[in-house]
């Protein structure tokens, strides 16, 4: 494995993760758009702080990008003067670990694979914690070749690392996970209010179904904070909602109909005209309280 990284975008999740390289010990050279981003990085030993994609990708053989939607991993790797395919050595290798569009995803792998650079996508699982304790999932699409180069590098970011299957099939397995993630919340939400509306203890509720078939991880760690109003905590709505737009579009351009994600997009986007945006992903039970003519928050 390369001992000298490359990695751009270091916000919410890619701080923590380029920290986590740098204390593996590798040389983690690092860019952002943000300066405050780069210097909450460089304070670790071993991160050097460059000033653009090309100049990372020109002192690295692996380069890792971690950021916020299509258009920014476009530009950041291959469109501009400042792009790192300009500077990138054939024989090298990119991760994409941001969470996009599996259609760019494969574009991309086909772009730089005419530069003889390999490209793994690899979209992580497990939030700002996960992030920071490097205990992340991470579902990475690529050629095994590839896959095999990129797993030394995930293991230090994530615990578990899956081969989800070739180019964008770490996309494909992402988009999986936010479906399951969000028909499981609204399946909880409505159960909340279906039972208070019955005269039920919500609270109660969770004790009886928690060991039993209904039980799940969001019914252990996000069902409480639902009964007990709380939506500061977790997945930001806004950025549900930009993982249900990637769904919506690739189902659109697999062919394949998505009704209760499609309804439950809409519930989303309910609770962001109400003024959820930033609100963690298990708020969306206000939505589903008022549509009952139930006080969202008792
Ligand atoms: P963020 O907005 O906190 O960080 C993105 C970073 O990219 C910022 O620091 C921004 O300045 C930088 N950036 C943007 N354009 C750039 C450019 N042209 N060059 C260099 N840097 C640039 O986002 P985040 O929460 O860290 O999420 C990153 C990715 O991970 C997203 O695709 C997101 O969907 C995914 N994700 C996030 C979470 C989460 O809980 N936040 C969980 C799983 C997956």
């Amino acid at each position: 494995m390369a001992s000298t990284i490359g990695f751009i975008g270091l916000g919410n999740m890619g701080g923590p993760m380029a920290r986590n390289l740098a204390r593996a010990g590798l040389d983690v050279h690092v860019c952002d758009i943000r300066r405050e981003a780069i210097e909450k990085v460089a304070v670790e030993a071993g991160v050097r702080a460059a000033g653009s994609a090309r100049e990372v990708a020109g002192a690295c053989e692996t380069l890792v990008t971690m950021l916020p939607d299509n258009e920014h991993v476009l530009s950041v790797l291959l469109e501009g003067e400042d792009a790192a395919a300009q500077s990138l050595a054939p024989g090298s290798l990119v991760i994409d670990m941001s969470t996009i569009s599996p259609v760019v995803a494969r574009h991309l792998h086909t772009r730089l694979s005419e530069q003889r650079i390999a490209f793994v996508d690899a979209p992580v699982s497990g939030g700002t914690v996960g992030a920071e304790k490097g205990t992340l999932t991470i579902m990475a699409g690529g050629d095994d070749r590839a896959f095999a180069r990129a797993q030394p590098v995930l293991e230090k970011m994530g615990t578990t690392v899956v081969h989800a299957g070739g180019p964008g099939m770490g996309q494909i397995f992402k988009l999986c996970n936010q479906i399951i993630v969000v028909g499981n919340l609204t399946a909880i939400g409505e159960a909340l209010t279906f039972c208070r509306a019955g005269g039920g203890d919500a609270g109660e509720l969770l004790a009886a179904l928690g060991g039993g078939a209904a039980g799940s991880w969001m019914l252990q760690n996000l069902a409480p904070r639902m009964v007990a109003g709380d939506d500061g905590f977790g997945f930001p709505i806004d950025l549900q909602l930009k993982d249900l737009r990637l769904v919506g579009e690739a189902a659109h351009a697999l062919n394949v109909p998505l009704p209760s994600t499609s309804l439950i997009t809409a519930l989303y986007l309910a609770a962001r005209a109400q003024g959820g945006a930033r609100e963690g992903n298990q708020a969306i039970y206000k939505v589903l309280a008022r549509l009952a003519g139930q006080a969202p928050n008792r």
